[in-house]
C-alpha cells in the first residue's frame, strides 16, 4: 500500500486570514504558509490573530519545513511565532523570502531561519515531499502554485490565484504545466482559493487597472497626486511608475514599507524605474508638487498609515488642499468600510479631489472569479477536491462550482480550521477535528482568550463601576467604604449622585445580612455585587462591569 498522506488545516478555512495547513507522510511534516489575521472591531485590543499552533510545537520533531507560497500577511505572517519554536527551513521565492527575512530582522530571529530559494519550474524535495513549484498571478509578485508528488499521487495547492493573461511582468499562471500534471500522472486532489467563489464573471487584468490608473493621472494635470495602494502589491506600483515616467512626474515612495518593498522589488529586477523618476519622501519638498505622484499606504483606513494620517492633518510630510488628488487604488476589504469611509471624509474636508474603486476602474482582485476557477477545475481534473482560503460561504460556494463542474459530491470535501483529513488508496477520509482555535496576539502571544475578551467587551460597552468596603465579620461592622469608584459609566456631574447612591445600597444591604452568623466573605461579596448592580441599572439603565472588592479584617 502506498504510504497515505495527512493534511490538517490549521487556518484559513473559515475566514480569510491566517492560512496554515501541516500535510505529512509516514511521520515526517511540511508546513504549507503560517499566516496571521488582523483583529477586528469584535476583538478589542488583538493586534492579529495566529492559527493555533499547538499541532506543530507537540509535533515540533517532525516538522521538517516550511513553504510560503507568496509574502502576503495573511501567508507568512505567524512565521517568526512559528520559527521561535523550531528551527526550520523556509522555501519561497526570492522576494517572498526578502520579506520572510525582514520580518524575522523585526524580532532577532534571523539566526532561526535558513531561508531557500525557489524559481519558477523548480523541482526539489522538501521534507519528504518531491515539490514543483509553478508561477501563479495574484496581487504580489513571484506566488507559487506547490505541486506536491507524493505516492498518493499529486496534491495540487493553487495558493492565492488569479488568470491574469496580461499580467505587468508576463509571469502568466502556469495553466500548460497543471493541464500536463493532470494528464500524466494525474491530479489526485486539489486545495484551491475559494475567496472569489461567490462572485460572478471574470477579475479584470492587472494591465487593464494600469491603464486606467495613467489616464486619470494624465487628467490630473497641475495637481498633485497621491495614490493609496498595498504597499507590497509591486505589480501596482510598477504600474504607477510607468505613468510617471509618461506623464513626466517623479515616483515618491511614502512609508516605511513602501520604501522598503520597493527597494526590494528594485534590488531583485521586479520594480524597474529609472533612478531619475523615482525619490523618497525626505525629498519632497525639492521637488514641483505638480510633478509629484506620490504612493503610499492607507488605502484601508489603517490608523497609523501615511494617508490616514493626512486625512486627520497629522501628516509629518503633507498637508493636503485642494490642489491635491487622491486615488484609492483599492477596495476596502470587508470590515474596513468605516474606516475608509472616514478617511475619505477627512480627505474632502481639505478640500482634496478622491477617486477610488466605486466611481472609477482603478482596482482589481487577486483572487479569481468563478470563471476563472472554472478553467483551474476544468484544467486540472481533480480526482478530489477541498476548497481552502474563505469564509465559511465562499467555501460553500466553490463546493458548488465544482460539482456544476462534474465532480461527484462525495469527492469535495468541505473542510474547516482544525479538521485533519488523510489521502489514502481508497480517497479521502475525514479523521475529525484536532480545535483549529484562536490564537490572539496583544502585545505577546497567547493568554488571550475568551473570558479576557468577553471582559473588554463589557468594558467597552459600559465602563466598571468598584465598590471597595472594609468589614470586621465578627463584630458584623463595616470598617471601611463603601467606596464606589467607576469609569466610562456616567459624565460628571451627575456621577457624585449615582456613585453615592450604589455606596448607600451596598452598605444597607451589607448592614442587613451582617446580622447573620452564616455569612462569609463570599456571599457578602455577592450582596456587594447585587446591590451596586441593582442601582446602577435602576438610576442609569447601562451595564457596566461591577467589580466588588469586600476585605475582611
Ligand atoms: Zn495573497
Ligand atoms: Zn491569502
Amino acid at each position: 500500500m502506498a504510504a497515505p498522506v495527512t493534511i490538517t488545516f490549521l487556518g484559513g478555512l473559515g475566514e480569510i486570514g491566517r492560512n496554515c495547513a501541516a500535510i505529512e507522510t509516514e511521520g515526517r511534516i511540511v508546513v504549507l504558509d503560517c499566516g496571521q489575521m488582523f483583529g477586528g472591531d469584535d476583538l478589542p485590543g488583538v493586534d492579529a490573530v495566529f492559527p493555533d499552533l499547538t499541532y506543530l510545537i507537540e509535533n515540533a520533531d517532525r516538522v521538517e519545513a516550511c513553504i510560503a507560497t507568496h509574502a502576503h500577511e495573511d501567508h507568512i505572517g505567524a512565521l517568526p511565532y512559528l520559527l521561535s519554536h523550531m528551527a526550520i527551513p523556509i522555501y519561497g521565492s526570492p522576494f517572498t523570502l526578502g520579506l520572510v527575512d525582514h520580518k524575522l530582522r523585526e524580532r532577532g530571529l534571523q539566526n532561526q531561519a535558513d531561508l531557500r530559494p525557489i524559481s519558477d519550474g523548480d523541482r526539489l524535495n522538501v521534507g519528504p515531499f518531491d515539490c514543483e513549484f509553478l508561477p501563479v498571478t495574484h496581487s504580489i509578485p513571484s506566488g507559487n502554485i506547490t505541486a506536491f508528488h507524493t505516492e498518493q499521487g499529486v496534491i495540487l495547492h493553487s495558493s492565492d490565484f488569479k488568470l491574469d493573461l496580461t499580467p505587468v511582468d508576463g509571469r502568466r499562471t502556469d495553466l500548460s504545466r497543471i493541464g500536463a500534471l493532470a494528464h500524466d500522472p494525474g491530479i489526485r486532489l486539489l486545495l484551491a482559493d475559494s475567496t472569489n467563489a461567490d462572485s460572478p464573471g471574470a477579475s479584470k487584468s492587472e494591465t487593464e487597472i494600469g491603464r486606467n490608473l495613467a489616464s486619470l493621472i494624465r487628467s490630473q494635470d497641475g495637481r498633485r497626486v497621491i495614490v493609496a495602494s498595498f504597499a507590497s502589491h509591486v505589480h501596482r506600483i510598477q504600474q504607477l511608475a510607468d505613468a510617471a515616467v509618461e506623464s513626466g512626474r517623479i515616483l515618491v515612495t511614502l512609508g516605511l514599507s513602501m520604501r522598503r518593498n520597493v527597494k526590494l522589488a528594485r534590488d531583485l529586477g521586479i520594480l524597474r524605474v529609472p533612478d531619475a523618476n523615482i525619490r523618497d519622501i525626505d525629498d519632497l519638498d525639492e521637488l514641483d508638487q505638480a510633478r509629484a505622484l506620490i504612493v503610499c499606504t492607507g488605502s484601508q483606513g489603517e490608523p497609523r498609515a501615511a494617508l490616514t494620517q493626512m486625512a486627520i492633518g497629522r501628516s509629518k510630510w503633507l498637508q493636503l488642499d485642494a490642489n491635491d488628488t487622491v486615488i484609492f487604488s483599492s477596495h476596502p476589504i470587508p470590515g474596513n468600510e468605516t474606516a475608509v469611509a472616514s478617511v475619505r471624509n477627512g480627505l474632502a474636508r481639505h478640500g482634496v479631489r478622491v477617486f477610488h474603486s466605486g466611481t472609477v476602474d482603478v482596482h482589481t482582485s487577486g483572487h479569481g472569479k468563478q470563471q476563472e476557477l472554472q478553467t483551474l477545475h476544468s484544467v486540472a481534473v481533480p480526482e478530489w477536491f477541498v476548497p481552502v482560503h474563505g469564509e465559511y460561504a465562499h467555501l460553500v460556494a466553490h463546493q458548488e462550482l465544482a460539482v456544476r463542474m462534474g465532480m461527484p459530491d462525495e469527492r469535495v470535501v468541505l473542510c474547516e480550521d482544525g479538521d485533519q483529513i488523510v489521502l489514502s488508496d481508497e480517497g479521502i477520509e475525514h479523521l475529525g477535528s484536532i480545535g483549529g482555535d484562536h490564537l490572539y496576539v496583544d502585545g505577546m502571544v497567547g493568554d488571550l482568550g475568551s473570558t479576557v475578551l468577553a471582559e473588554r467587551r463589557t468594558l467597552s460597552d459600559g465602563g466598571f463601576v468598584v465598590v471597595v468596603v472594609h468589614l470586621d465579620m465578627e463584630r458584623g461592622e463595616i470598617l471601611a467604604g463603601p467606596d464606589v469608584i467607576s469609569r466610562g459609566w456616567v459624565e460628571v456631574p451627575a456621577l457624585a449622585g449615582h456613585e453615592a447612591a450604589v455606596a448607600d445600597a451596598v452598605e444597607a444591604d451589607l448592614l442587613d445580612a451582617l446580622g447573620d452568623p452564616d455569612a462569609d466573605i463570599e456571599r457578602m461579596t455577592q450582596i456587594a455585587r447585587r446591590a451596586a448592580g441593582r442601582t446602577v441599572n435602576d438610576r442609569t439603565r447601562r451595564r457596566p462591569m461591577i467589580v466588588p472588592v469586600v476585605r475582611e479584617d
